[in-house]
């Protein structure tokens, strides 16, 4: 398949890009990696008009650490890969990044492009909310920073408008003596999970659980976090039996809604199973 007609303008500068976006708007997607967006007009499930090209746009690119890491949106997963501060302070990520697709993809896919794109399989959302992420975006005329909570509204869908761009997306450090871990089943490597989780969990002085999050990827219509199950942790050490309660309480929380691969209750069960094991692990690893 081939995509339909559309007005190709390359940004050489941020401003340029954002001027694009307020004059086109809707009409109009950014070009990041391509990875998703080049696939979906091939099958013309996307007929944008204009593609406005954020390639040249290195000052979105990069990744900086001082208290907290600042990672660019035209980042390209490799480039996080290859960072080893990410793997030191933020070893979740790099747990993640081999489930995306393939080596090729990830060369070109960008973390904002991925953010953007919002699909609720993809495992950076999932864990961009289990480290409680800021999403930063701009517009010709403002700014403005949300949650990576508040970020994600649908299948596909973010609080973007029309006239924005995500730029850079910071992520806190975790506290002493936390535990992260992430895990999916995918039906083959590469493949979007069927389930995935991410599980994060810090001790306190005294043994006891005193932070935790539970996130998932690919059993709702936006990456999923498992709030109940996650307070249930806290206040006590994470044993077999609170790991069990914890994912009694998510699979509760949880409506999968099924795909070709994986009915919703397979779903549930692959998402019970590897919460027990990812907070195993997490735990462990305090
Ligand atoms: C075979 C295959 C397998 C894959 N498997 C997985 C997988 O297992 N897990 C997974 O998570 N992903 C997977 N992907 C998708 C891949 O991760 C994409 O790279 C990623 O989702 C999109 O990033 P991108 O930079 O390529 O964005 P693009 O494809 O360029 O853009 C995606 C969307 O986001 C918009 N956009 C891009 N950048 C911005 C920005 N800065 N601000 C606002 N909007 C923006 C675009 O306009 C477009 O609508 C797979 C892709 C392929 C082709």
């Amino acid at each position: 398949m081939k995509p339909a007609p559309f007005k190709y303008v390359i940004a050489r500068t941020l401003d340029e890009a954002l001027a694009a976006k307020a004059e086109y708007g809707d009409e109009a997607r950014f070009l990041a990696g391509g990875q998703s967006l080049v696939p979906t007009m091939n099958f013309r499930m996307a007929m944008p008009a204009v593609l406005i090209d954020i390639n040249p746009l290195t000052e979105l690119s990069g990744i900086k650490a001082n208290g907290v890491t600042r990672i660019g949106a035209m980042t390209r997963y490799r480039m996080l890969e290859a960072d080893a501060g990410i793997g030191e302070r933020l070893r979740i990520i790099h747990e993640a990044l081999p489930h995306i697709a393939h080596p090729q993809i990830r060369n070109r896919g960008t973390l904002g492009g991925n953010l953007s794109h919002a699909d609720p399989a993809s495992e950076m959302p999932a864990i961009m909310l289990a480290l409680n992420a800021t999403l930063y975006l701009r517009s010709a005329k403002a700014a403005r920073q949300i949650a990576a909570r508040d970020f994600f509204v649908g299948a596909l869908e973010t609080v973007i408008a029309p006239d924005e761009m995500l730029t850079e997306i910071v992520v806190p450090h975790l506290p002493a003596n936390s535990g992260a871990c992430f895990m999916e089943v995918a039906r083959r490597q590469g493949d979007f999970a069927i389930a995935g989780i991410a599980a994060i969990v810090t001790r306190g002085a005294d043994g006891t659980c005193t932070r935790a999050r539970l996130t998932y990827c690919g059993v709702a219509q936006t990456p999923f976090y498992a709030d109940d199950a996650a307070q249930s942790l806290i206040g006590g050490p994470v044993t077999p039996a609170a790991i069990k309660q914890a994912a009694a309480l998510a699979m509760e929380a949880l409506d999968p809604p099924g795909n070709s691969h994986a009915d919703p209750s397979y779903q549930r069960h692959v998402a019970g199973v590897l919460t027990r094991r990812a907070l195993a692990t997490a735990w462990a690893r305090t």
